[in-house]
């Protein structure tokens, strides 16, 4: 993934240089000095921060576990971007993580940079005192790099307000007198969290996917009809129909997802699929989303597994193996699990036609390319998954003045935000033959060159 996202890079830098209406002050070997150094630039982190937190646990022994806060870019702002709790976190991945955060606040002009953090551990595996000591020591061993105006990390994947909720407790005790509500995002509400936080990735997510196949296909209904473009020939398949949906993961980002779409009176949607770590649910009439929803709400997240636990909520579902999902006969997939889900062995049994990405690199890039080709629309990441973020940067806000917004004016700042991203790409996407990941690349790569150039930092 990580080679991906270089290269999609390194294709938008190589169409910027050739295009010389951007910064035309920069002529022969002075261009071409800057376009090596904005490679340089973007391609590594600014720093790999990496530290063995000494933890005691609670049988006596002592252990020392890897951790890691990357510092990607801030040319744009603090850097900023989750914790992954996780046993598979290493220093690539979050590395490519912390790029991708630069890239997509870039891209939404959320005046934050680029960073990610990690820690080394199963959360599962630890008590709730054990973690706590954890998330103290983090930020004991960071307190130097992180910070309100430095870098202010949020949760991700094995991490939530409770662990946030700590943090901030602990950088608040070390730093006395220090404005501390703006040192890390995703907290409670009570401890200065932002309401409609919790909720933001998955309406952002079906958001994006709803103004490009609604809002966006019937304004253009005419000119897209004429276009030769791939993907304007798949987005009025979509028009007016009744649409299938798919969603592969059940938490955070995927259920609120799944709400959306059960809920959402502008389609004719019908959610009849959705899966986890251990299940995909299918009923060709649609599924009863909320019913799912305040199951997995009593069983600590996970789907119904079996045919008793389906009869006592009264919804009516196939039971199949979790990964029926990636290849089922629906119009729309919705990816909210984890990384490399379409890939070189399932992408030629994918018969979704809209591919929409609410986790982090889902698609590998040999998938990407072959449904691309195909024509498949795919709502990238870095895109449709920026709700998290956009509200972190509202959260950090709130906390700064101390004066903390409704959930009305959370959904709606987010949703002009994210419209106002997909106003600036998509009539650019339907122009010319890119996927749209590639679109949003030379955006950001865009605003980031600008940035830099006019920060004197391209010698
Ligand atoms: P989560 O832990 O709340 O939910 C993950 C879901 O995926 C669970 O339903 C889990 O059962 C399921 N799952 C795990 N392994 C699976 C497998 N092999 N097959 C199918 N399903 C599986 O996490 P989340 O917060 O919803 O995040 C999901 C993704 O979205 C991650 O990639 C994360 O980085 C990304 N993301 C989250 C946010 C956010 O605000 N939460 C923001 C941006 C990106």
């Amino acid at each position: 993934m990580e080679e991906q996202t270089r290269s999609i890079v390194q294709q938008s830098l190589n169409a910027l240089l050739s295009n010389e209406t951007f910064l035309p002050e920069l002529q022969g070997d002075m261009r071409k000095t800057a376009f090596t150094s904005l490679n340089a630039i973007l391609s590594t982190p600014n720093q790999i921060h990496k530290s063995f937190l000494r933890v005691p646990l609670k049988d006596g022994e002592v252990v020392r576990i890897p951790s890691y806060r990357v510092h990607h870019n801030n040319a744009l702002g603090p850097y900023k971007g989750g914790i992954r709790f996780h046993e598979s976190v290493n220093e690539e991945e979050v590395v490519n993580l912390a790029f991708l955060m630069t890239l997509k606040n870039a891209l939404h002009n959320v005046p934050f940079g680029g960073g990610k953090g990690g820690i080394v551990i199963d959360p599962k595996a630890f008590s709730e005192q054990e973690l706590q000591r954890i998330c103290i020591k983090y930020v004991r061993y960071f307190n130097n790099v992180i910070g309100p105006d430095n870098d202010i990390p949020a949760p991700d994947v094995g991490s939530g307000e409770r662990e946030m909720d700590w943090m901030m407790a602990e950088y608040k005790k070390i730093n006395p007198g220090s404005p501390y509500l703006g040192s890390f995002t995703g907290k409670s509400v009570v401890n200065g969290g932002s309401l409609g936080r919790r909720e933001a990735t998955g309406k952002g997510v079906y958001f994006t996917f709803r103004y490009l196949i609604h809002d966006y296909v019937t304004a253009n209904e005419k000119s897209l009809a004429v276009s030769t473009n791939p993907f304007a020939k798949t987005a009025l398949e979509f028009i007016n129909k009744p649409l299938t949906i798919a969603i592969q993961g059940f938490g955070n980002v995927g259920s609120i997802t799944a709400l959306e779409a059960y809920r959402c009176q502008n389609l004719q949607n019908k959610v009849v699929a959705v899966s986890d770590r251990n299940v995909t649910l299918y009923n060709a009439d649609g599924l009863d989303i909320p019913a799912l929803v305040e199951f997995t709400a009593k069983n600590r997240g996970d789907l119904p597994t079996t045919e008793e636990q389906l009869k006592e909520i009264k919804v009516s579902a196939v039971i199949q193996p979790r990964e029926d999902i990636l290849t089922m006969d629906v119009g729309v997939l919705f990816l909210a699990a984890l990384e490399n889900q379409l890939n070189d062995q399932n992408k030629e049994e994918v018969k979704a036609r809209i591919i929409v990405e609410g986790a982090n690199a889902p698609t590998t890039t040999e998938a990407d390319d072959y449904l691309s080709q195909k024509g498949v629309i795919i709502i990238p990441d870095i895109l449709a998954n920026a709700g998290g973020v956009i509200v972190s940067y509202l959260e950090w806000l709130q906390g700064r003045e101390t004066q903390f917004f409704t959930e009305e004016e959370v959904y709606k700042q987010l949703l002009v935000k994210m419209q106002t991203t997909m106003d600036l790409i998509l009539p650019q996407y339907f122009g010319d033959p890119f996927p749209l990941r590639q679109n949003c690349y030379i955006h950001s790569v865009t605003r980031l060159s600008t940035v830099l150039y006019k920060q004197g930092k391209l010698y």
